[in-house]
């Protein structure tokens, strides 16, 4: 009887180890599997930030004018679309352009490549990308020299 019951016991107990051996196996693949290991997940973050620069990189070798000059008509384009509505036009855009003799047609294509389609969305869209691609634009001195 008492022989009878320690084997029961430790038949009992060799079935916990083994269970819990095959848990901790399985818990080790399973953290494996959804966790990629440091190495990847640092080569993952720096691929984001080459590819997020590259595309910043291009923005800047993009602009048809200095960056001055942009802020310079944004802040324009802003003024004016303080006191009148946008009216689906670049019509202050354009104003801006002629009166600086920027170049019209760059400018403009610029803007459209970078969803300005009219004053707001110039405003709205094309100085954000601006902004976000280019460092330091929030204390930018605008200017309205070309060269
Ligand atoms: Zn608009």
């Amino acid at each position: 009887m008492h022989d009878s019951l320690s084997v029961v016991g430790a038949n009992a107990c060799l079935r916990q180890l083994v269970g819990w051996r095959l848990f901790k196996l399985f818990d080790l693949r399973l953290n494996s599997f959804l966790m990629p290991d440091k190495n990847e997940k640092a080569r993952r973050k720096a691929l984001q930030r080459a590819t997020r620069e590259d595309a910043k990189q291009k923005v800047r070798d993009s602009l048809p004018v200095p960056v001055p000059v942009l802020k310079a008509l944004f802040n324009y384009v802003d003024q004016q679309l303080k006191s009148t509505e946008c009216d689906n036009t670049l019509r202050h855009t354009l104003d801006f352009i002629r009166n600086n003799s920027l170049p019209e047609k760059a400018v403009i294509d610029w803007l459209e490549d970078n969803h300005g389609y009219c004053d707001c969305e110039t405003l709205w869209n094309s100085e954000e990308v601006v902004e976000e691609s280019v460092p330091g634009y929030r204390d930018l001195e605008p200017s309205t020299k070309l060269h």
